[in-house]
């Protein structure tokens, strides 16, 4: 029999969670000839979430979680799922219902046809706003200029991996996750079937304006280093500018004599220069940024509680976890206070 998990990140999603795992479960009972079970990440939420999930686990024993110990993002959270989950496939979805279960049973029927990655594409960007959906284009447009691989549009995390994927994806260790480029770039076997992204069922998202730039800037810095051959294009083409410019004004000198004005031609070119400049120190930071970061070789998420276990990471076999003492014999902190 197959056996199926479905890796859930949850931040701070107390709201949904019951109701979530209601809408999945219904789902998951007319699924026969595979086993499902359920793996819940708390991305170190600060409401009742990990409560709700020992609950869960207790009521129901296809049901996991992982608690990390503290808000990783996304990104680790959903890795953290992905290292933990030992399936045939694994499926990958949020848990505030913007990802219909639903649609499970035909994934898999896709995944056993023979495809290792099954992906679900958004139909409709109509719940957003103009502004986001032009950024949401604007950027998949550049991505796609500057990176080799074919990045899929409107394909979010919403999908199912076969093993082979799951694996691939682990050995994947940068701490800079820009996760939907990764599924790209790992290949595969890609089937893309359409849907329509739900409202979110309840709670609020955690992504803003500034988190979306910040992620376009990831997935950017990430995958390529064209900006980086962009500026030095960039140097040479203003260079070029610069000498010419620079003829010009010897030969009118030479010729003509030069009664001392140009103020705003200086100003101009200054100004320009420096802008020039400084965008290419920006972008060269970036990339140093990124190196520093990853030079230090940190663990991309720590596991604080693995169902109802505390998580110990010795030194010998880490990152390998190892379980300690059950989480019911130390005193509870109430997560509400
Ligand atoms: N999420 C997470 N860690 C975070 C932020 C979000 O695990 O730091 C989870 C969240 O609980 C949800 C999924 O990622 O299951 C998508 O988050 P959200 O709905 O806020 O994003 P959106 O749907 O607006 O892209
Ligand atoms: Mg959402």
């Amino acid at each position: 029999m197959d056996k199926i998990v479905i890796v859930v990140p949850c931040y701070n999603e107390q709201e949904v969670l019951r109701q979530f795992y209601a809408k999945l479960s219904n789902v998951l009972r007319e699924l026969q000839d595979c086993s499902v079970s359920c793996l819940f990440v708390d991305d170190g939420s600060s409401d009742a979430t990990l409560q709700i999930l020992r609950e869960l686990s207790t009521e129901d024993s296809n049901v996991h979680y992982r608690s990390l110990s503290r808000n990783f993002g996304k990104e680790s959270a959903m890795l953290a799922g992905l290292d933990a989950a030992d399936g045939d496939a694994v499926i990958l979805m949020d848990a505030d219902l913007q990802h219909p279960p639903e649609l499970i049973p035909e994934m898999i029927s896709w995944w056993r046809k023979g495809y290792d990655d099954v992906c679900m594409k958004r139909t409709d960007r109509r719940d957003e706003t103009i502004f986001k959906r032009m950024m949401a284009n604007l950027f998949y447009r550049v991505l796609q200029m500057v990176s080799r691989c074919t990045i899929q549009r409107n394909v979010g995390d919403f999908r199912l991996l076969d093993r082979r994927c799951v694996a691939a994806l682990r050995l994947v260790r940068e701490n800079q996750r820009f996760t939907k480029g990764l599924f790209t770039w790992i290949g595969f076997r890609k089937k893309e079937l359409p849907f329509h992204v739900q409202p979110r069922a309840a709670g609020k998202t955690t992504w803003n304006y500034f988190a979306l730039y910040n992620l376009a800037v990831e997935g950017l810095t990430s995958f390529t280093t064209a900006p980086l051959r962009l500026t030095t294009f960039l140097g040479l083409a203003v260079s070029l500018l610069a000498i010419s410019y620079m003829f010009i004004v010897l030969i009118n000198a030479l010729l003509y004599g030069d009664p001392v004005a140009g103020y705003p031609t200086l100003m101009t070119v200054m100004l320009f220069l420096g802008g020039v400049q400084l965008l290419s120190l920006g972008i060269l930071g970036e990339y140093l940024g990124r190196v520093f970061m990853e030079s230090k070789q940190r663990p991309i998420y720590l596991v604080a509680e693995a169902d109802g276990k505390d998580v110990l990471y010795a030194p010998e076999d880490s990152p390998e976890r190892r379980i300690v003492r059950s989480v019911e014999k130390r005193g509870q902190l109430d997560e509400t206070e």
